[in-house]
């Protein structure tokens, strides 16, 4: 079965909570960078290696350029990867509660796969990635994991790669500039460490579609070879000039990024007030769960009311709504919203 994404309503009085996308806008000097593209400019190919961005990008990380690899966005990253490295027969592991795209790109390129339980916690229990390493074709999770928001430490990481040195781990790190640890410090010990970042939640720029892959030179030669295979010229002209604006506005990067903490902190708080229960989300979301109304229920009314919130109607977590951090006003009208229903409904 292909892939939902969240649904993309455009009503002028919604509040989109729905698909993590950052409340806030790119960078003011993305906005320049892309009003200073050429239209006439248009009619020439892109560079095919994104030198610009892979060399921005290289610099912020403080690696060389060899070790970048960058693509339309984290999800043509990540089929790159699964179609690259993923390959072997074997299965590869990932939780039964995740992204849910990566079953998707398993059965697309008819790669065995394993889903493996995350704890009732919600946890990554960091031994089904290390036991059995023989029988493994590689592994991927994000880091923190999504619906749930749960961080998996440092520790746990370094383990489960050191334990699968002949094969390729994938930390998906779509999420980690909300708060979390990066793998990023590994890759100089660990040449079958992949990182993966995209543009789309902490950047700002879903609509422009920008990720990349952090690796040692010979998987990022690997990825380019099957890109060259595929589409040489999967980065445009825009997304190169905005990608690279965006890199370089570090200052007004982590002051967005305070802006949905410090929100998702205070929604974090208030949620906690009416009753519901969560982990320690340290993404962009929180995803909650109410004991006395229905998931399901809830996200109707919410819907009603024009606030988006993304219900999955699976195992485990159809009592749960991942909830997106917006911006403070939009929290605000949110949980106002759910104080008066709550209480309408005697809960
Ligand atoms: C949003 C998301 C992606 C894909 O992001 P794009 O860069 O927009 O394709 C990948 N992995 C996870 C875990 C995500 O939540």
């Amino acid at each position: 079965m292909p892939y939902t994404p969240g649904e993309q309503p455009n009503e002028p009085d919604m509040i989109k909570l729905n698909t993590n996308e950052n409340p806030y806008p790119p960078s003011p000097g993305v906005i320049e960078a892309l009003r200073a593209v050429r239209p006439e400019s248009l009619k020439l190919y892109p560079d095919p290696t994104a030198g610009s961005l892979v060399r921005a990008l290289a610099e912020y990380h403080g690696l060389d350029e060899s070790r970048v690899f960058v693509g339309v966005g984290s999800d043509d990253v990540l089929a790159m990867c699964f179609l690259t490295f993923f390959q072997g027969g074997k299965p590869i592991l990932f939780p039964d509660i995740t992204y849910s795209f990566y079953d998707v790109w398993a059965e697309l390129f008819q790669i065995p796969y394993k889903k493996m339980p995350l704890n009732e916690d919600f946890e990554i229990v960091t031994e089904d990635y290390t036991a059995q390493t023989e029988e493994t074709g590689g592994i991927i999770f994000p880091n923190p994991n999504a619906p749930t928001g749960i961080e998996l430490g440092q520790n746990e990481i370094e383990e489960i790669v050191r334990k699968n040195a002949d094969k390729i781990v994938i930390v998906d790190e779509a999420y980690v500039d909300f708060g979390a640890t990066s793998a990023v410090h590994l890759l100089d010990r660990y040449d079958n460490l992949i990182v993966v970042r995209t543009f789309s939640k902490s950047r700002a720029l879903a609509g422009m579609r920008i990720g990349y892959a952090l690796g040692s030179p010979d998987a990022i030669r690997y990825l380019n070879d099957a890109k060259y295979s595929f589409n040489s010229y999967t980065m445009d002209q825009t997304s190169l000039a905005a990608g690279k604006a965006s890199v370089e506005d570090e200052t007004y990067f982590r002051e967005m990024l305070d802006r949905v903490i410090s929100t998702r902190e205070w929604t974090k708080q208030e949620l906690r007030k009416l009753g519901f229960s969560f982990a320690d989300s340290k993404a962009n979301f929180i995803f909650a769960s109410h004991p006395s109304c229905p998931a399901k229920q809830l996200y109707e009314a919410l819907r009603e009311e024009h606030i988006y919130v993304r219900y999955f109607n699976k195992p485990r977590i159809d009592n749960y709504l991942r909830i997106t951090v917006g911006t403070r006003t939009e929290m605000e009208t949110f949980i106002k919203f759910l104080e008066k229903y709550l209480k309408d409904q005697r809960i």
